[in-house]
């Protein structure tokens, strides 16, 4: 693995070379506090010291809205809209939006694989970099660093005077073709400390969330929610969504869409001929938790949370995922006090 420097005050031709050679999509801000991935047109616009996205780069490779079909009534045809592979560097990834870009490979690569996904992730390069945790983020307890470099081609780590370069494939080697960067070693800055924390591991809160399933903490939790769907909206991990046919006004055409849904909408639980299937909002909030800490962790041994803290960040109502997850932990753990 080869080492470089990039001095602050080459920052930005480092981006504009990056842009000669592909579409390079990096965080920009938006508003006081608000940062967001686009695409640069202006390599000075781009932020590579954020405490996080409100979305994550997920929004590129499933976008919130697609047409995935038009059809003509009339000729009782359906075309499919071509995707083709957009190579493209995405610029300035934190470690815990690469770990939720794998859970998303998870889903839609195995099994049956989603072709649009699959299209639209081929090419992908990814220059992680890291990151100072602020008061939402705990990473640290599914066992993310803020260093951690799987899945970067390249990875920053910043440093007061720039960003120490780690050059980890042999696309990355590509990338910085071209480019000269300095070579002198500087040492690693010490390691970054979260506030937020779950004090046990997901084999353990696997056994925990089996037995909450009547615990107070969903009521508890939800006396607040207005069942707004923030948390899905903007979690790297949520992939649910919904595909609903709209016919034009002439009805002879129309198209197939998918938008991007949340298992805290009402609407989520919505099926056919009216029933909702999990009316109460402590219904949904339970399920949305296990999702991220019980379901596909079963399967896969992994939480499906990857501790951005986005949810918490967002949330309408302020309520925080970690302390419902850690009320549960210490009220299991009271419990077998008890019982020992
Ligand atoms: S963001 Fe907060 S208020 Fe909105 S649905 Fe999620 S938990 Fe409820
Ligand atoms: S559940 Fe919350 S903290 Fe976990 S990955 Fe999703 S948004 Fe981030």
């Amino acid at each position: 693995m080869a080492q470089h420097f990039l001095e602050q005050a080459k920052a930005d031709d480092f981006v504009a070379h990056l842009m000669k050679r592909h579409p390079v999509l990096a965080p920009h801000r938006r508003g006081r506090r608000s940062f967001a991935f686009e695409q640069i047109v202006e390599p000075s616009a781009v932020v590579l010291d954020y405490p996080r996205t409100l979305g994550s780069v997920k929004k590129f490779f499933l976008p919130a809205r697609e047409t995935l079909l038009e059809f003509d009534l009339g000729t009782n045809t359906a075309t499919a809209p071509a995707i083709a592979p957009a190579p493209a560097v995405y610029l300035g990834v934190h470690s815990y939006d690469l770990a939720a870009v794998r859970r998303l490979d998870h889903n839609f690569l195995h099994g049956n694989p989603e072709r649009n996904y699959v299209t639209r992730r081929e090419g992908a390069l990814f220059i992680g970099v890291s990151y100072t945790p602020d008061r939402h983020h705990f990473a640290g307890s599914v066992g993310i660093d803020p260093y951690d470099t799987t899945g970067s081609d390249i990875f920053l780590t910043k440093h007061p005077e720039g960003w120490i370069v780690d050059v980890l494939t042999p696309a990355g080697q590509d990338l910085l073709k071209g480019f000269k960067l300095a070579t002198d070693a500087r040492p690693k800055p010490k390691r970054e400390h979260f506030t937020q924390h779950i004090y046990v591991p997901q084999a353990r809160l696997n056994e925990i969330m089996a037995a909450s399933y009547n615990h107070p903490v969903w009521d508890e939790a939800s006396r607040n929610c207005t069942g707004c769907g923030t948390c899905n909206l903007v979690c790297p991990t949520c992939y649910c969504f919904d595909v609903q046919d709209q016919v034009a006004i002439t009805v002879d055409a129309g198209h197939r869409e998918r938008t991007w849904d949340g298992c805290m909408l009402r609407s989520f639980t919505e099926v056919a001929g009216g029933e909702v299937f999990r009316h109460k909002v402590a219904a949904r909030q339970r399920h949305r938790v296990h999702r991220k800490f019980k379901y596909l962790s079963d399967a896969t041994g992994q939480p499906w949370c990857v501790g951005c803290g986005r949810c918490t960040a967002y949330c309408t109502a302020g309520i925080s995922i970690v302390e419902i997850v850690n009320r549960l932990v210490r009220d299991a753990e009271r419990e077998e006090q008890v019982t020992a």
